[in-house]
Formats: C-alpha cells, sequence, structure tokens
C-alpha cells in the first residue's frame, strides 16, 4: 500500500483524502493542528482544527472559513476518516488521526505529556505510522516535574516581593504564559500581564480554564504595587521602553532552551527556568511506545539522533523535511508586530 501522508512542498499531505496537515504554504484544505505560528499560517481556502482552538485560531488568523471537531469526533473526507486527540501542548492542541482502508497514521502536532491544567491532556493513540515532533529528541533534555519548576519561580518571585523588587518572567505570549500563569501562587502579590500576553489570557478564560487575577501595567495606580508584582512579558519587551518603569527589578527567562548552558546569559537574564511545552527525551520514547506503531516519521527537531535512536530498537523510522520549528523565534516576531500594532500600549 502506498502512503497515506508524503510530504509535498506546500506542507504535509495526505494523499486519499486530499488535504493538509499543518501547511506553509496556502492550500484549498488544511488541518491545523495547533494555533502556534509556525503550524497554523494564512491564506488557506477551508480550516479543520478542534472546538477548544477555534478561538485562538480565529484571534490569530482572523477571518478563515473554519469546521471546529471536538476532541476524539470523527468525520470522513474523500474515505478518511480523521479525527482529533489531545495533544497537551496548548489550549486546543491535537493529534491527527487518520485511517483509510483499515490503516492508521497519527500526525502528532507539538505535544508534551505533562498535564498542566491549561489544556486537554496528552491521549495516546495507537496507530500503524506515528508521524512525530522531535524539538527536544536528545537524551540531555529531561525536564523536572513542573511542581519543582513552580515551586522555584514562586520562592525567585517571594524573595524579590521581600525585598521591594519587581520580578519580571519572559515567556512565550501564547501556551507558556497561561501555564505559568496557572501555577503561580497569587498570595505572594499582584499577577501584571503584557499587552501581548493579555488577549491569550482572555482567550483561555472563556475556553473555562481557571487563571489567577491579572492587571495590565495600566491598571496598577498605587506604583508601589509593582515592587511586589510579578510581571509577564514576551521575550521581545526585553530591552523596551516598557520595562523602564519596573525600575530596580528582577528578570527571568521561562523556557525548554534554557537547558542548554550559555542560554541564560545570552538572554541576559538573571534567571532561567527550564519549562517546556513540549515532550523531552523519555516523555518522546514513550509517547512512540504508547502508539504501538512500526513506523515512525519524525519531523521538526533532532531528526537524525531521533531516527538512529529508533532504528537501533528495530523500528522502522524516517523523516520528513518541513517548515516546522523555530518555533519560539516565529513566535518572537509575531508578537513584536502586535506590540508594533498596539502602539507601544501596554
Ligand atoms: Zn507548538
Ligand atoms: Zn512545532
Amino acid at each position: 500500500m502506498s502512503d497515506l501522508v508524503v510530504v509535498r512542498k506546500e506542507g504535509l499531505y495526505c494523499v486519499p483524502g486530499d488535504f493538509y496537515i499543518d501547511p506553509w504554504r496556502p492550500v484549498d484544505r488544511a488541518v491545523i493542528t495547533h494555533a502556534h505560528a509556525d503550524h497554523a499560517r494564512t491564506g488557506h481556502g477551508h480550516y479543520l482544527a478542534t472546538a477548544d482552538g477555534a478561538g485562538i485560531l480565529r484571534a490569530r488568523l482572523g477571518e478563515i472559513r473554519l469546521d471546529a471537531l471536538r476532541y476524539g469526533e470523527s468525520v470522513t473526507h474523500n474515505g478518511v476518516a480523521l479525527s482529533l486527540h489531545p495533544a497537551g501542548h496548548v489550549l486546543g492542541s491535537a493529534q491527527l488521526r487518520m485511517e483509510y482502508r483499515g490503516e492508521v497514521w497519527v500526525a502528532s502536532g507539538d505535544y508534551k505529556l505533562e498535564q498542566d491544567g491549561t489544556c486537554a491532556p496528552f491521549e495516546s493513540v495507537r496507530c500503524d505510522t506515528f508521524i512525530t515532533e522531535s524539538t527536544f529528541g536528545m537524551p540531555i533534555y529531561r525536564w523536572q516535574p513542573q511542581a519543582e519548576i513552580f515551586g522555584d519561580i514562586n520562592a525567585w518571585w517571594r524573595r524579590n516581593a521581600g525585598e521591594g523588587r519587581t520580578s519580571v518572567l519572559f515567556c512565550y505570549a501564547f501556551g507558556k504564559a497561561q501555564r505559568i500563569l496557572h501555577g503561580l501562587d497569587p498570595t505572594i502579590g499582584s499577577i501584571v500581564c503584557h499587552g501581548a500576553v493579555t488577549p491569550l489570557n482572555a482567550l483561555y478564560r472563556e475556553a473555562g480554564v481557571a487563571l489567577p487575577p491579572t492587571l495590565a501595567v495600566s491598571d496598577v495606580e498605587d506604583k508601589s504595587v509593582l515592587r511586589q508584582a510579578l510581571v509577564l512579558a514576551p521575550p521581545s519587551a526585553a530591552g523596551s521602553p516598557w520595562m523602564r518603569r519596573f525600575g530596580d527589578y528582577s528578570d527571568a527567562f521561562a523556557s525548554g532552551w534554557m537547558r542548554l548552558r550559555g542560554s541564560r546569559r545570552r538572554r541576559g537574564v538573571d534567571r532561567g527556568f527550564i519549562l517546556s511545552d513540549h515532550a523531552d527525551w523519555p516523555g518522546l520514547l514513550s509517547a512512540i511506545a504508547a502508539t504501538s506503531a512500526s513506523r515512525i516519521i519524525v519531523t521538526h527537531g533532532q531528526i537524525p539522533i531521533m531516527v538512529r535512536w529508533l532504528r537501533q530498537n528495530g523500528l522502522d523510522a524516517g523523516s520528513f523535511d518541513t517548515e516546522y520549528g523555530g518555533e519560539e523565534e516565529v513566535e518572537t516576531d509575531k508578537e513584536h508586530e502586535e506590540e508594533k500594532g498596539a502602539g507601544g500600549h501596554a
């Protein structure tokens, strides 16, 4: 039987279904796994995504022709049965299951296994062929349990607040910021969000995700409140005039990349918290094993390392060359645009 999914210049393509998965060039029919900028692009004729992610997709892409599926709900298109299953990455993120003539393929999008309370938890889906991301697909990437990371973040904030110094935590505005909010201890002080983060918080709250109360800088009348506050801002705010109001502050960056030696220094921040919305190395391996797939196709990330390991462990492994990844860089650009568009509004 020929392959159900191939890679074309527009993106991953389901041959019998005649649709694309997270295409990077404009196509007629696109299934979108989640709303990060490298996976969800403008210009497609029709979009299919999860109901949980529909609000964010519309907010980011504007007017689009979007059909939404609930998790687990199935539709048949050109004889291919499609369904979307939680990927545990960000609100609305999904793995796409495709079944055609008894053969099952799953495209993972981005995923993480640890349940974080801000999106539906990852669900493992059995398949014959699994197309997996590999952003952190190297043995050095092993995440600490998130409760420990949040303990560290709250302790850093509490110490700064005790010394009358604002805590500024840089992180990506969509997904990471809301996950951090969910893990903060709001009894320490006020939580202030940059204008790039606030609209995403609103979309999460609309979707029923519990987040602590947050303020915009312009809401803070008594400026002494800022000295005990934690500020969440996108990386592009670092070094911008927006930061001047905080006077003497301590800053930090939260990302999986903080695992890399030197990345904290490169960012020029006081602290680095290793917190990723992607699976670590053991997570990738256990997710792959749980699918029972005999064939694995690796996309963006550490392709050669993953493929070699999988082959050494008896799996039929290959790769697809995609234009995903560098997601965090893409996110930064997008946030920068949003800030410029907002005319410097906080
Ligand atoms: Zn993503
Ligand atoms: Zn990705």
